[in-house]
């Protein structure tokens, strides 16, 4: 076995790259040195062994079962939201997701309805008894973002927006940290450390696929990697099949895998009429897709109802 191979028994350092605990013979110093092994030592498990739980909204994230968050890219009109609430409310989701600021890749594609689309997704969040999910993009928009969200998103391209992570770090409410598209696991352990070193101890990791030389899906999903990041770090971490593969055939088996995983929860796109979608409508699920694939998440949920 490779010495860095995950082995409970070893101490966090173990299992990063170049960083070996310095061992010294007892004998030659009177004084034992003990490093902090991790450099991330807020997020470390050596510094918490237990789970942190995050609650949002009412929903506890970490506390063992799987939380399914589902909805559209992006909030498109308030029917469109309403309607994705009610549909992914009625097949079992906990939590709403729903874009009001959109990263595009291009400045010519959909940016988001800003304002209108946090009140319209906030209201359809009420509606439907499910607490929400947002991205937002700028230090100037949290205190707006966060008083319509329970649950604030840093989207990948964010990771490493000090600016904004240092801003959040001050919020009360919890925040999403999605794993930056380059980024390795430390750089977003090392992330998470500014939202919690900066006063915010509640921080979900959300692994949505990173780049590598494969181009036959949008993204490489990580899944070994989230099952690390779970061993080396107390936090909650949650996994997003949509942006992970960006094709709808393999939402359903990559949600299946990371359940299989440990992970603690799933960030799902789905929309009422993804042919329609203004983005990403090709990784989004229909309604009747999300619910079959939640029958095959809770088959025991789902057998009571029959
Ligand atoms: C999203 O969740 O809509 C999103 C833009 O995701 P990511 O930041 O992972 O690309
Ligand atoms: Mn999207």
């Amino acid at each position: 076995m490779s010495s860095r191979a995950l082995r409970p028994e070893l101490p966090v350092a173990d299992h990063l790259p170049g960083r070996r605990r310095e061992r010294r013979p007892v004998a030659a110093s009177p004084v034992v040195l003990v490093k902090h092994a991790a450099p991330f030592r807020m997020a470390s498990r050596e510094a918490h062994p237990e789970n942190t739980v995050v609650t949002a909204g009412g929903v506890a994230i970490g506390a063992g079962a799987l939380v399914v968050i589902a909805g559209p890219c992006s909030v498109e009109s308030r029917q469109q939201i309403r309607e994705a609430a009610r549909r992914v409310k009625a097949a079992g989701a906990q939590m709403l997701r729903g874009g009001a600021y959109k990263p595009r890749t291009s400045p010519y594609d959909f940016q988001g309805l800003g304002r209108k689309a946090l009140e319209w997704l906030a209201e359809a969040g009420k509606e439907s008894g499910l607490p929400v999910v947002t991205e937002v993009l700028s230090p100037e928009d949290v205190d707006l973002v966060a008083r319509h969200a329970d649950l604030l998103q840093v989207g990948a391209r964010n990771m490493q927006n000090y600016a904004l992570l240092r801003r959040l770090a001050t919020e009360s409410k919890p925040v999403l940290l999605k794993r930056g598209p380059s980024a390795t696991i430390q750089e977003w352990l090392l992330a998470a450390e500014y939202l919690l070193s900066g006063g915010n101890p509640n921080v979900v990791l959300c692994e949505r696929g990173i780049r590598t030389f494969e181009t036959a899906m949008r993204n490489t999903l990580d899944l070994a990697g989230a099952a690390l990041v779970k061993a080396l770090s107390h936090l909650p971490v949650i996994v997003d099949p949509s942006h992970g593969t960006g094709k709808r055939v393999l939402v359903g088996p990559a949600s299946r895998a990371a359940a299989a995983i440990g992970a603690d929860g799933l960030l799902i796109e789905v929309h009422p009429c993804p042919a329609r979608a203004l983005s990403d409508g090709e990784q989004s699920l229909d309604p009747e897709e999300f619910t079959a694939l939640m029958r095959t998440l809770r088959p025991q949920a789902y057998a009571a109802h029959a």
